[in-house]
């Protein structure tokens, strides 16, 4: 727990630092929720005798994952073959506009928790009825920044003035949840909205988010609307900087990927949602090889559909393979530095979370490799061990999660909630939900 000092034991550590250290029978010294020391195993004990124990002796550990761009949902399982423009006015919509605040609620806390539960200890999410979700990320106890749909529609719910007052809010760093920026795109977002997102996302040096060139139909649009792509548009609008995190950027023009590059944008790939909507392959290699930095993230359940980023990492390392022919364009070691450090690195983290490092928060994912599909299992192969991770493991391999030194998952089990009971209460409401938008023709 926080406050105290908890001693991690770990039979391999991939540390996910500059240099890429491995470490076996090492002890992660946690104080204060931040790694005090890495020690050899067997002078942690000696040296903090009274220290609580979380033993990972027999498995692997990784820094927490980091998730750069999701939605919350309660429900999922519908539109599941339609294309991203059909799928987001009969499905996100629909589905958007049926949600109550207190369904939303629910949906951001099983949302969050799957993602806890699952080996991801840092999110971003871009939600409606965010001051709810905001609840709902408290309680989980994990690392979120929390995104709200500022739209340019009078029944926009998450206003640019409550985003700001939002930020104000959780302005201090020691805040596990805080509010960043954001606009949902230039489709629902007018030049003026734009300008005054990035105003106050420069004003106070905080980052943003929204989406862009997801799809073909996307820059068809913005073409057709503004007479230019739509990261063309953004730059235009001066969105285009250091601060700014672009979801998806699947179709970028050479003038884009320049502007992007020059202006130190990055980009959130979503290799799932960007296969089942149909989208296309973001080409992620060529787009790090300029500079770029590049963190993947699941989207949201209706279009993915869950939060599972170690199943998320082997489609990152697969789905170029089929636009490039090439084998090697992201090895599993590329795709888990993507979901660690270089995500950390996307959301301007890097400084406290994505490795593990003396003066960072304690925040791991602790998997137990011991299974049929993790053969052969030696802490002595850390290069096995890592294309385990990337293409055998996925979330239910995870056996502890910790958050800022507090174990939030231990064997395989939430700590914070009684999980039967979250289920059954957010099944009612999902059932519920469901129920709803059928009536008003939602279908698979
Ligand atoms: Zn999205």
């Amino acid at each position: 727990m926080k406050n105290r000092i908890v001693l991690i034991p770990c039979g391999c550590i991939l540390t996910m630092n500059d240099k890429g250290d491995v470490l076996r029978n090492t002890t992660i010294v946690s104080e204060e929720g931040k790694i005090k020391a890495l020690l050899p195993n067997s002078e942690a004990r000696t040296a903090y005798p009274d220290a609580e124990i979380v033993d990972a002796s027999n498995k692997v550990v990784i820094p927490g994952l980091v998730n750069v761009h999701m939605h919350s949902n309660l429900t999922r399982g519908f539109g599941d073959n339609m294309a991203l423009y059909a799928w987001h006015e009969a499905i996100a919509e629909t589905v958007g506009m049926e949600t109550s605040p207190e369904e939303m609620q629910m949906g951001a806390l099983i949302s969050y928790l799957e993602a806890v539960k699952s080996g991801t200890t840092t999110m971003l999410s871009m939600e409606k009825y965010s001051a709810y979700c905001y609840e709902a990320a408290k309680a989980s106890g994990a690392r979120v920044r929390i995104v709200p749909y500022v739209l340019d529609f009078d029944d926009c719910v998450d206003k640019v003035e409550l985003n700001l007052e939002y930020v104000e809010k959780t302005l201090d760093p020691s805040l596990r949840t805080r509010f960043i920026f954001g606009f949902d795109s230039f489709r629902e977002a007018g030049p003026d909205l734009i300008r005054q997102v990035v105003e106050l996302s420069n004003k106070y040096d905080i980052m943003m988010q929204t989406h862009s060139c997801e799809s073909v139909d996307d820059v068809t649009l913005c073409l057709e609307l503004h007479g230019c792509e739509p990261t063309k548009y953004l730059h235009k609008l001066g969105a285009l900087n250091k601060n700014m995190i672009l979801a998806h950027g699947v179709h970028l023009t050479e003038e884009e990927k320049q502007l992007v590059t020059q202006t130190g944008a990055r980009i959130a790939h979503c290799p799932t949602s960007n296969m089942k909507l149909s989208d296309g392959a973001a080409p992620v290699k060529e787009y790090m090889d300029r500079g770029i930095l590049v963190g993947i993230g699941t989207d949201g359940a209706n279009s993915n559909n869950n939060y599972d980023m170690l199943e998320e990492i082997k489609f990152a390392a697969l789905l170029p393979r089929i636009s490039t022919k090439k084998a090697d364009d992201l090895t599993a070691e590329t795709v888990l530095r993507m979901a660690t450090i270089e995500g950390a690195k996307v959301l301007g983290m890097d400084d406290i979370i994505g490795s593990v490092e003396v003066g960072k928060c304690t925040d791991l994912c602790i998997l137990d490799m011991r299974n049929l599909h993790c053969l052969p299992y030696d802490l002595d192969e850390p290069g096995i061990l890592m294309s385990h991770i990337v293409y055998s493991c996925n979330g239910s391999d995870v056996d502890s999660v910790i958050v800022d030194g507090e174990v939030l998952v231990k064997n395989h089990t939430l700590t914070r909630f009684d999980e039967e009971s979250v289920f059954a209460a957010a099944n009612i409401l999902s059932k519920n939900l469901t129920q709803r938008l059928k009536k008003r023709g939602v279908n698979m």
